[in-house]
């Protein structure tokens, strides 16, 4: 469902992007590039097509319960900021 009035700031302009999602779920993660999103040019505000997140979310159930693999894992640094 693509946006047409910016429920933050009521702007009409939007751009359609693709972009890297990070889902997270009780302290597991998947990173997901090339996520498609509707941004308002007006705030930022970053639009979700439902099916869109659906399928994330399916996927990560999926990979979770190892019924399918990711792509590749990446490691990540962490480090606390005081
Ligand atoms: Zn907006």
């Amino acid at each position: 469902m693509r946006a047409v009035i910016c429920s933050s700031c009521g702007g009409k302009r939007f751009e359609s992007r693709r972009i890297e999602y990070l889902y997270r779920y009780m302290g597991a993660y998947l990173l997901v590039p090339n996520t498609p999103v509707e941004v308002c040019l007006d705030c930022g505000l970053a639009y979700y097509d439902a099916a869109v997140l659906k399928a994330i979310e399916r996927r990560f159930f999926a990979i979770q319960n190892k019924t399918e693999l990711p792509d590749r894992y990446i490691t990540m640094p962490e480090m606390a900021y005081a």
